[in-house]
């Protein structure tokens, strides 16, 4: 188990802004800054964000990932995985009595707060998933000895063709049990407010790849474009120097 502090997953305006539709620029009202500064004091009085992480070899996560053999065909992670020095299986929470706030306000009709603060719920989990990869990031290239190029991608069953049945055969290795997230017959996580995946952790250039998968087409957020972005980026700042090649050039043709 690994205990997240508050402080650092207190999502930006930015982040649940963007999930409230609100793109990075627009002029926002006064109201809706109020919103969001009520829904940070709310998380920041009722979240418990509590992580697990459980390394994994190749072959157990290969079993894992097959899960009930509902995936798509070509997957980014089937083929990554296969690249990867380490990885690790992850689940994160922010709690239960964070997800009965936002129903609380729901039921009494608090719409915009109640919407609001599942927005800034979204991105504190994905910000506790953040917090939970560094971890797994900062043990890997204390195990490489040439750990400049080495880079941490996460990925989810339900997305980026990994079914989301493939919850079952994670939960069964991770126990997420224990920091208090089960799964439904439906395979949604309880609470709600939840993260589950894999950290894939090896050299920069297996991240890369093409948008191209016959799925990327329905994908509405292209968030691997965003997540290659920063790997790129953080390779720049640490070391100017180097001019890596750019992502479209690095991705898979
Ligand atoms: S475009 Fe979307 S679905 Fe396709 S790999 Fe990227 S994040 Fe996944």
């Amino acid at each position: 188990m690994i205990e997240i502090r508050k402080q650092e997953i207190i999502p930006s305006q930015e982040d649940a802004f963007a999930l409230q539709g609100i793109s990075s620029g627009s002029k926002v009202s006064s109201n809706i800054i109020l919103l969001f500064d009520q829904a940070v004091k709310i998380f920041a009085e009722h979240a418990q964000p509590v992580g697990i992480i459980a390394e994994i070899s190749k072959n157990d996560f290969g079993i894992i990932y097959a899960g009930e053999g509902r995936n798509e065909t070509d997957t980014p992670v089937a083929e990554i995985f296969q690249k990867a020095d380490r990885l690790a299986l992850f689940a994160t929470t922010v709690g239960q009595g964070l997800h009965d706030k936002i129903n609380e306000l729901f039921v009494n009709k608090d719409f915009a707060l109640g919407s609001m603060l599942d927005s800034v719920a979204s991105a504190g989990v994905e910000k506790a998933a953040d917090v939970l990869e560094a971890f797994f990031g900062s043990t890997v290239t204390r195990g490489i000895e040439d750990d400049k190029n080495i880079a941490v991608m996460r990925y989810s069953p339900g997305y980026c063709g990994w079914h989301v049945s493939g919850q079952r055969k994670l939960f069964e290795y991770l126990k997420p049990e224990e920091i208090g997230i089960t799964l439904r017959a439906s395979y949604l996580m309880e609470p709600l407010k939840s993260a589950s995946g894999v950290f894939i952790a090896g050299g920069v250039d297996i991240h890369f790849f093409a948008d191209t998968y016959s799925f990327c087409s329905q994908c509405e957020t292209h968030s691997c474009r965003e997540r290659m972005y920063r790997i790129e980026h953080s390779i720049n700042a640490s070391e100017p120097g180097e001019q890596p090649a750019s992502i479209d050039k690095r991705r898979k043709e």
